[in-house]
Parts: C-alpha cells; structure tokens; sequence
C-alpha cells in the first residue's frame, strides 16, 4: 500500500523509547515521568466501593456531575474563579487528551498556533493533526524565560492560539506574574486563545506561587487550563484530567472529547469526587516534592553534574556541559546501557532538537530508587 504519513518525521515517543531501554537493561528509570511510590489505600478502596456498587457503565460525556462539582469548588477556593461545573468543566483521559481534544475542537486549517521549546512533545503534532501550524520560540537555559516581544512579533493575522506550560515540563520552571500579564494583554489585544498546561499546579517550590490562567479575570474568559489527577494523585496510568474552561470554548472542547474517548472511567471518578473534596490530600503535595528534589540534590553534590533551578515540577535538569564531549542523546543512551540509570535528553522536547547538553532527571521516586540513582551519579 502507499501510505503517505500524516506525521513521517514523528517516531515513538521519547518516554516510550527510554522506559523500554531501561527495562532491556535493566536501569533505574528516572525517564519517563511517574512516580515509583503507591497511590493512597484510601482512593484504591474508594474505588473498589464505587465498583462493587455497580458503577461500572459509561459515564455522562463531560464527566460525572459530582466530580465536576467538586472541581469547581477546588478551582474557586485555589484560584478565587467561580466557574459553572455544568457548562465548563470537562474530565479527559489526561491531560493529553485535554489538549489534543482542545485543539481538535478549536483550531482550523492553517490557523497557527505558538509553543514554546522545550515543550511536551505531543503539542506539535496534535496541531498537526488537526490542520493547525505551530510556530515554535526557543526558550533557553539556564531560566527558560519567555521574551514576549519575540512572541509580539511571531504573532499575525492567522496566529489563533497560544499554548503555555507552567510548572514547565521539562525545564521546572515557572511564569511569574508579570508574565501571565504579558500573556493576558497579547492575548487580549490578538484575540486568541490561550491552551495553558498547568497538570504540574500543586508541585511548586520554595516561595513560588502557581500563576494559573484561571486566576486573571480577562485571560480567564479566553483560556483553556489543563490539569491532571495523575500527577496530583500519584496515578498517571489512570488516565484521568479535565479541562476548565469558559462556556463557548467548553462547547467546542466536548464537540471533540465525546469522538475521542466519548468518556471517561466511571468508578475512578465518583471515587475521585470524594477523594478530592478533603484538601489534606493534596495541599501538601509540594512540601511532599520539594523534599524529594533536595533528596535527589543532596545525592549529585560534588560530581560534575550541574543542577539548574527547579521550581516546580518532579523534573530535575542536570547539565553535563564540560563533563562530556557527547550529545544528550548519546549521554541518555550510554547512561542507560553502561551506568544502568536512564534520562531523558531534552533535545527531544525541541523541534530543532537544539542540544543543550541537558539531561531530565524524574525525582518522583522513593528515597531508596533516589539514593542508587545518587551512588551511580556520583561514578559518572
Ligand atoms: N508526562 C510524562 C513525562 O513527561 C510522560 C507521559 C508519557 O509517557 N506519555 O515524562
């Protein structure tokens, strides 16, 4: 058959290709991110109540009611942002799903739309897919600060969305309140609309407060903010996000959600809905973190690796510039197959795939897997 790709230069994802090297060579995988520690017995067992009970069918498209009421609470406590569960809240299967489900319902043939690299690599090609144009700015480290007159002059006639991610995933940085201004008057003065990936909201360090888009009144009203049970819960293969978002974009969003996973799984969210109506099970996630990137820290002091500053996130950039000659696709690949510990190379979060000589470290491990990480880290 002659097939022609819709994405010939796109291959299998950069978590899917480290996970399996570490697992053929039997490595300490602090690559893809997810945590090594178990989710709490309480949500397991809220779970097994739900389906024993017999909520085992499909759930209403936009989510189960009860949850998405709890969320509305949640977001108009965190944000001070009164939303209506009923028309703008929408559960996803992940935060992926939530931004692929946003795009497909938002954007039209040739409309383009602006990321920033580093940046998660399913952003570009779900553009892609559904007709859109990304337009990529580089961010550079060590603080992968955003220049929005660069952004001001990338943005034309066609430009109808732009996309943000902080916590930043993979550089652990933040935007800062003046940057969310900056966004919100371009935003405002270009008309577009803002898809803001914030599924890292409650892994946030030291004195940092989490700039959500949620909590500006005019950017609110032309926004789309990601979140992520996943990484709240401690439970990225459940597959469960939502997006918050204004009535008329809601509307769109659901046009795609319900041909994309029509709904999501019904005992984990009536689960959910009662897990996260107490806030002791999550105001306490970033304490919970930030002592695990100090952990992970403490363990590379004095070896030749140079952290960079992390914010947020249970990401860690460690720099090898002047440690080794080698690219960081290579440095990932021989750290995996000889030192039997495996990272992520950031060049693949760029498009240019501009190597920073920059390795990603996932600290969102038991004290145990952080301190084996630490002793081979300290040979390199
Ligand atoms: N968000 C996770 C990470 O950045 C990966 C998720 C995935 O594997 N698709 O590592």
């Amino acid at each position: 058959m002659n097939l022609n790709s819709r994405l010939p230069d796109v291959g299998t994802s950069i978590f899917s290709v480290m996970s399996k090297m570490a697992l053929e060579h039997h490595a300490i995988n602090l690559s893809q991110g997810f945590p090594d520690f178990p989710v709490s017995e309480k949500l397991i067992d809220l779970i097994h109540v739900q389906m024993k009970a017999g909520h085992n069918q499909y759930a209403p498209m936009p989510g189960v009611p009860a949850l998405r009421k709890v969320i509305s609470e949640v977001v108009s406590k965190t944000y001070h942002h009164e939303i209506n569960f009923e028309t703008e809240v929408t559960v996803t299967a992940g935060g992926t799903e939530a931004i692929f489900a946003s795009i497909a319902g938002l954007i039209h043939q040739d409309d383009e739309v602006i990321l920033f690299d580093p940046s998660y690599d399913s952003y570009d090609p779900a553009i892609r897919l559904n007709g859109g144009v990304p337009i990529h700015i580089n961010l550079s480290p060590p603080d992968f600060s955003i220049d929005w007159d660069e952004v001001q002059k990338k943005i034309n006639s066609r430009t109808r969305m732009i996309m943000v991610n902080t916590p930043h995933n993979p550089a652990g940085s933040v935007l800062s309140y003046s940057d969310l201004k900056k966004l919100e008057s371009l935003a405002e003065e270009h008309d577009l609309i803002v898809l803001s990936d914030e599924v890292y909201e409650r892994i946030i360090f030291e004195s940092k407060s989490h700039e959500s888009v949620l909590k500006f009144p005019s950017l609110a009203k032309r926004s789309i903010a990601v979140f992520s049970f996943g990484k709240t819960f401690h439970a990225t293969g459940w597959k469960v996000g939502y997006t918050v978002a204004p009535e008329t974009l809601t509307r769109e969003i659901r046009k795609a959600h319900q041909f994309i996973t029509f709904s999501v799984n019904t005992p984990v969210q009536l689960a959910l809905a009662e897990f996260l109506s107490d806030p002791e099970n999550y105001l306490h996630l970033g304490k919970f973190y930030q002592q695990k990137r100090d952990f992970f820290l403490k363990q590379i002091k004095g070896t030749s690796l140079k952290p960079l500053l992390c914010y947020g996130s249970y990401f860690q950039l460690l720099s090898f510039d002047g440690a080794s000659q080698k690219s960081d696709n290579e440095m990932a690949e021989w750290m995996t197959k000889e030192m039997k510990l495996a990272p992520i190379p950031v060049s693949a979060f760029y498009k240019d795939q501009s190597d920073h000589k920059l390795l990603r470290f996932c600290f969102a491990k038991s004290e145990e897997t952080l301190r084996s990480a630490g002793k081979i880290l300290r040979r390199i």
